[in-house]
């Protein structure tokens, strides 16, 4: 239960750190075809969120979800805020009611963060967001664990695919969010949506795999 416990807390933990290490990044993707606060926004609501988790008695991984969901969407605004919000608290949700083997719960909190995401924003795959990094990063995982793949596996398989949905942004015409007031000059550009979300996915692959490798 302990180790469990510590899980939620390493992972939030290396969000905020990697959303940190790119604020300039991100804030510069968001410049191109925005108003240029991404990296600022999520560098705020993850500080916040960071700052919450280490003063809270209940560590479970739910419960680190709620209080990530809970914090952005009341100190992130724009549009990511309520989104990766929703995404936190759906994926909370999904592992609090599952009891289901690690593995699978990986996969129900992935799926429904997706469908919260879509749900609040309206935006499907090909319309240059976040959607387009978490939606293969789902279906990778879907495949990975219908192939009998382990944790770490599934989710460096999610990190490849978000990876790969993030360079497929550049080419495309953005229909939602600021972006889409651009029109046509949209094109061209890494959405800085889908570039935090393959981030978090990434770190979150990194701190299973580093997890299991101390195990
Ligand atoms: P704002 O656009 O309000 O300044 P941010 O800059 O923090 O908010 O976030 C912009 C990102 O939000 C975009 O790059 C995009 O990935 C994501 N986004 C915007 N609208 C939507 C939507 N309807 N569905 C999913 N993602 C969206
Ligand atoms: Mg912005």
């Amino acid at each position: 239960m302990l180790e469990h416990e510590e899980m939620g807390r390493q992972i939030i933990r290396g969000i905020q750190e990697v959303i940190h290490a790119n604020v300039t990044k991100l804030d510069a993707l968001d410049r191109a075809i925005g108003d240029g606060d991404h990296g600022t926004n999520l560098d705020r609501g993850f500080t916040a969120v960071w700052a919450k988790i280490e003063s809270q008695d209940d560590q479970s991984l739910a419960a680190v979800l709620k209080t990530t969901a809970t914090t952005l969407i009341s100190t992130v605004g724009g549009a990511a805020g309520p989104l990766y919000g929703t995404a936190f608290l759906r994926a909370s949700t999904a592992i609090a009611q599952s009891n289901d083997e690690p593995v699978r719960q990986t996969a129900v909190a992935f799926a429904a963060a997706l469908e919260g995401v879509q749900a609040r924003g309206k935006a499907t795959t090909g319309e240059k967001t976040m959607v387009d990094a978490l939606a293969p990063a789902v279906e990778a995982i879907a495949a990975a664990v219908d192939a009998g793949a382990d944790t770490v596996t599934v989710l460096d398989r999610a990190a490849i695919a978000a990876r790969a949905g993030m360079e497929a942004t550049i080419p495309m015409l953005a229909t939602k969010g600021r972006a889409s007031y651009l029109g046509e000059r949209s094109i061209g550009h890494q959405d800085p949506g889908a570039t935090s979300c393959y981030l978090i996915i990434q770190v979150i692959a990194d701190t299973m795999r580093d997890r299991s490798a101390r195990a």
